[in-house]
C-alpha cells in the first residue's frame, strides 16, 4: 500500500516499503545512500520486487517517477549474484534499449551511479558519433550495455557485438521508441537474442502499440503502473496564454525576463525553429541555445552539461532531443508551440516537478493551435487555465516563427506536413540544419516572402502602431515598420535596460 505525500519533501512519495526490506545487496544500499535517496519511489517498490523475483515485467512509469533505478538497481543485484568470470568481450549479459543518444548516456550514468560499489562493468552505444572508440569498447568484458537500436544493429552486423549472451533485456521509453519508429530495429534486435531471457518493458503510456509490442517480447508478465493512463505529472502547475504565433518570442523575451527564470526549457516543433528561437533570444540579451537531431553528439552535451552548470539559462529542444533529459529541479518549462501529438505535451511538462519538485509549464498557443490544445485536455483530462496574454512586451521587427518540416527527418511518423510551395529563399539560406537568419522566417502556410518583405503577420508591420493595451506590445523608438537594417538590429527598448 503506497501513501502519497504530496507535501513539498525532496522525495517524490513515500511508501510502507524501505530500501533494506527490498533486499538489495549491500554494495547497492550504499550506492543508495550516497544519492541521497531514504525511500524507494512507488515505481522502485512495485518493480524492484518483481524484478528481483526473475519474471517479465510490463511498466508504466512517466519520466521523473524513478523508473530507472526501478530496472537498475534490481539488475545489478542479480549480475552480483553471478560469477564475473561469465563475462566475454562484447558479449553483453544486460542490454538496455532506450529512443535516444542523451537517454542511453543518462542511463548508464544511472548503472555507474548505483554500480559505484562493485565490478560491473557497462557502456553506452549510439549514433551520431565516430563508431570506431565504441568498436574498440567493445573488445572489452562487459555486462551491461546500454545502446540507441540502430547503432547497435550496426555493431551486430559489423560482428563487434555479440548479443546471444543476453540474460536480461531492457525496453526504455518504448512508447518513444514506437513514436520515433524504431519497431523494425527492435524487431531485428529480438531475433538475435536468446529465447531464454527475462523482459522489462517500461513506457510512459500503455498505448494499443505497446500492449501489440509486449505481446511480442514478454512472457508472463506482470503489470506495475504508478500514473493512471496520460495523466500528468499532478504537481506542474499549467497555464496557457493566448497569443500571435508572429508574437511568441517577444513575449517568450519578455515574460523570461520578467519572471527571472534562470533555467527554463523551451520546446519547439522543428529543429529549424529551436535554433531561430535560440539566436533571437541571446539577440535579446539571454543566454540560450538549442539542442536537436541536428547537432554533433559533443554539441549536444556542451549544451546540456552549460544548462545543467547554470551557465545557459534557457535551453530550447525539439522533443526528440529533449526525450529523457534528467535535470535536476527544472522548474520551468516552456510550449513555444503546442506539439501535434498530445502525449508529447505529457512528456514536455514531465521534465518538471520531477523527484517531487513543484514545476509549471507555459504553453504559448495560436489560435491555429487550438485543435493540439483540445488534443491535449481531451487526454489529460482537465482543462488548462487560459491567462491573458502578457503586457508590456516590445515587439521587435518581423521575424515570424517559421514551422518548418522537419519533424519527418528527426523520425517522426506524424510531423507535421511541409506546405507544398516553398521559399524562394537564396539557396544560401535553406541549407539542411543551418539556422536561417531570424527576420527570413515565414509563418507555416503563408505564402513564400522574399528576404526584406513584409510577413504581414508581425506586430510592427500588421498592427497599429504604439499599441499598448491588454495583450500588446509596447512599441519604441519610431517608426519601426520598415524592416530597415538599423531596425533590423536595434534591440527591443525592454531589454536595454
Ligand atoms: P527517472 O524517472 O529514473 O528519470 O528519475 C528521476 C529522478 O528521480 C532522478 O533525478 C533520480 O536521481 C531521482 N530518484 C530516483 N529514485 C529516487 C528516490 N528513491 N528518492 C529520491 N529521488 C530519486
Amino acid at each position: 500500500m503506497f501513501v502519497d505525500r504530496h507535501d513539498d519533501g525532496a522525495v517524490l512519495l513515500s511508501t510502507t516499503i524501505t530500501f533494506a526490506d527490498l533486499g538489495l545487496a549491500d554494495p547497492l544500499m550504499r550506492a543508495i545512500a550516497d544519492a541521497g535517496y531514504t525511500v524507494p519511489t512507488p515505481i522502485q517498490a512495485q518493480a524492484i520486487p518483481r524484478v528481483l523475483a526473475g519474471g517479465d515485467l510490463l511498466a508504466a512509469a512517466q519520466t521523473g517517477t524513478g523508473k530507472t533505478a526501478g530496472f537498475t538497481l534490481p539488475i545489478l543485484h542479480m549480475l552480483l549474484g553471478k560469477p564475473l568470470e561469465l563475462r566475454k568481450p562484447g558479449r553483453p549479459r544486460v542490454l538496455i534499449l532506450t529512443p535516444t543518444r542523451e537517454l542511453t548516456a543518462q542511463v548508464e550514468e544511472s548503472v555507474k551511479t548505483y554500480g559505484v560499489h562493485t565490478k560491473i562493468s557497462s557502456m553506452v552505444i549510439f549514433g551520431g558519433v565516430n563508431i570506431n572508440p565504441q568498436t574498440s569498447a567493445l573488445r572489452k568484458p562487459i555486462d551491461i550495455l546500454v545502446a540507441t537500436p540502430g547503432r547497435l544493429l550496426d555493431h551486430c552486423q559489423q560482428r563487434n557485438v555479440d548479443l546471444s549472451g543476453v540474460e536480461i533485456l531492457v525496453l526504455d521509453e518504448a512508447d518513444r521508441m514506437l513514436d520515433m519508429g524504431f519497431i523494425r530495429d527492435i524487431r531485428k534486435i529480438l531475433a538475435l537474442l536468446p529465447r531464454q531471457r527475462q523482459n522489462l518493458l517500461f513506457s510512459a503510456t500503455f498505448s494499443d502499440e505497446i500492449r501489440e509490442l509486449s505481446k511480442g517480447v514478454l512472457n508472463n508478465a506482470s503489470e506495475v503502473s504508478v500514473a493512471a493512463r496520460n495523466t500528468t505529472a499532478e504537481r506542474v502547475e499549467q497555464t496557457v496564454h493566448m497569443v500571435e504565433q508572429a508574437h511568441k518570442r517577444d513575449i517568450l523575451s519578455h515574460i523570461i525576463r520578467e519572471s527571472g527564470w534562470h533555467q527554463v526549457l523551451v520546446f519547439t516543433r522543428t529543429k529549424h525553429g529551436a535554433n531561430r528561437l535560440a539566436e533571437k533570444l541571446v539577440k535579446d540579451g539571454l543566454s540560450a541555445s538549442a539542442i536537436h537531431g541536428n547537432k554533433s553528439q559533443a554539441a549536444r552535451t556542451r549544451a546540456l552539461d552549460d544548462f545543467k552548470k547554470g551557465k545557459v539559462a534557457v535551453l530550447v529542444a525539439t522533443d526528440i532531443a529533449a526525450r529523457g533529459l534528467d535535470i535536476d529541479q527544472l522548474p520551468q518549462v516552456v510550449n513555444f508551440e503546442l506539439p501535434n501529438v498530445p502525449e508529447d505535451y505529457v512528456h514536455r511538462i514531465g521534465r518538471t516537478g520531477r523527484a517531487g519538485a513543484a514545476g509549471s509549464a507555459v504553453s504559448l498557443v495560436d489560435s491555429s493551435e487550438i485543435k493540439y490544445l483540445k488534443a491535449i485536455e481531451r487526454i489529460i483530462k482537465k482543462q488548462i487555465p487560459q491567462l491573458p496574454a502578457p503586457t508590456g512586451w516590445t515587439a521587435s521587427p518581423a521575424s515570424p516563427h517559421s514551422a518548418d518540416d522537419d519533424a519527418r527527418a528527426e523520425g517522426r511518423r506524424d510531423g507535421p506536413r511541409r506546405p507544398p510551395q516553398r521559399s524562394s529563399r537564396p539557396a544560401s539560406s535553406t541549407g539542411s540544419g543551418a539556422p536561417r537568419p531570424a527576420r527570413s522566417g515565414q509563418g507555416a502556410g503563408q505564402a513564400p516572402r522574399r528576404e526584406g518583405q513584409s510577413s504581414g503577420r508581425s506586430a510592427p508591420t500588421g498592427h497599429a502602431p504604439a499599441r499598448t493595451g491588454a495583450g500588446g506590445p509596447v512599441r519604441s523608438g519610431s517608426g519601426p515598420n520598415s524592416p530597415s537594417p538599423a531596425n533590423r538590429s536595434r534591440r527591443p527598448a525592454l531589454f536595454n535596460k
